[in-house]
């Protein structure tokens, strides 16, 4: 059986109206947030998500079929929050505008016009449209007037928004030819393990370790840290919509050092041989009994699953697949002999209390998480008897683009 995935893009671009109603689309927008507002209020009452939607649509002055990808995103934001808790608790109290979310053909259309722009007609209200071209990158419209030509791109959903007063349109496209490798087919596997404060990444092929390296982050951690102890102090004060700005800010910072972060892994991973990228599922750890004090913590406190998500879509694009493995003692084992014992780790010290093997011990948790994807894989286990040295790099001190 293959595990072949469709390549999936979102492609951003400037709206250039021409309709002289702009004010329109920005209006939807806050009929969006109204809209997000309400499925979040209704959810935290403990409304039956079924019902939402209806409940919902009946009172939105939008499109109804953008009314429903509006509440399937708050409702999916509930989910992640009960899920993984990666930003808090969805709010139903902010304002200001939220992306207007529309169906290909439904609550949005595109065209080639003659001068090879592409046109767009957004209906921001029910019977009311937006019209003008799309401006942005050569790369995005050359894929954007490739997808609206050709038989192997599918057009899929658009955001509409504003980013500094500047209407958007985000849209996404799939090439349903192209697809990413699959992952039996892969050489080396790339063991991926994310922390508060780096992220470790441990090579391995059938030979043995091809290379390790740890990108380390601190000024995530640092700046997490920070809004969290000033977010405590307007709540305290009981200040709610600097509470929820601080928020955001918090989260776009984070976000984009992510994408940072997740480009350099995939860049760095693409110079072995056909790489498969695993990670530890999160969903299994949960899901399961009590894996000490570090993981509990990890869980609660880190934009975790973002991480993995940006890495996978990114190599996802380059072709490369990726794999999860349950993180089980993935931090307590010995990579040298195996031997699994809490106390042989101490925060960033790992020392075996068997064999003596001293490593950095999240160096060593990526060798682990390497080394259950190839046993997945039915490789050979190479013998490890000696690993290199671990190289760093930082997102201070190195500018990761
Ligand atoms: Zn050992």
């Amino acid at each position: 059986m293959t595990d072949a995935q469709a390549l999936v893009k979102t492609l951003d671009f400037q709206l250039d109206t021409q309709s002289d109603n702009e004010s329109l689309l920005y209006d939807a927008t806050l009929e969006a947030r109204s809209v997000y507002n309400e499925t979040i209020r209704l959810a935290k009452q403990g409304v039956d998500w079924d019902a939402i939607p209806d409940r919902v649509a009946d009172d939105a002055n939008l499109v109804k079929n953008t009314t429903q990808r509006v509440v399937a995103k708050a409702l999916g934001a509930m989910e992640n929050y009960y899920e993984y808790d990666d930003f808090g608790k969805p709010s139903h109290t902010k304002d200001g505008a939220y992306p207007l979310r529309a169906n290909y053909e439904e609550g949005y259309n595109l065209s080639l016009t003659d001068d090879g722009d592409v046109a767009f007609r957004i209906s921001a209200k029910p019977y009311k449209h937006v019209t003008g071209v799309l401006k942005g990158s050569d790369a995005n419209l050359d894929i954007l007037q490739t997808a609206l030509e050709s038989d192997e791109w599918k057009i899929g959903t658009a955001e509409a928004l504003f980013h500094n007063d500047n209407a958007e349109l985000h849209v996404n496209v799939t090439n349903t030819e192209q697809t990413v490798r699959d992952k039996q087919d892969s050489r080396t596997v790339v063991g991926v393990d994310v922390n508060e404060d780096n992220v470790a990444l441990t090579v391995l092929s059938e030979d043995g370790i091809e290379d390790s390296l740890v990108i380390d982050f601190p000024e995530i951690k640092f700046e997490r840290h920070r809004y969290f102890t000033i977010r405590k102090r307007v709540q305290n004060a009981g200040k709610d919509s600097i509470h929820d700005t601080l928020e955001g800010r918090e989260e776009r910072f984070v976000r984009d050092r992510l994408h940072k972060v997740s480009r350099h892994i995939v860049a760095w991973s693409q110079q072995f041989e056909k790489p498969c990228i695993v990670f530890e599922d999160l969903k299994e750890m949960r899901d399961s009994i009590d894996y000490g004090t570090r993981m509990n913590r990890r869980l609660h406190h880190l934009p975790f699953r973002a991480l993995q998500f940006y890495t996978s879509y990114k190599a996802s694009f380059e072709g490369i697949p990726t794999a999860w493995i349950n993180p089980e003692y993935t931090s307590q084992r010995c990579p040298m002999c195996g031997h699994t014992e809490r106390a042989n780790r101490n925060k960033k010290r790992f020392k075996c209390r068997d064999c003596g093997h001293q490593d950095h011990s999240d160096r060593g948790a990526s060798v682990n998480i390497a080394v259950k994807d190839v046993k997945k894989l039915d490789w050979n286990v190479p013998a490890l008897n000696s690993l290199p040295v671990v190289r760093k790099v930082s997102t201070e001190r190195r500018s990761l683009s």
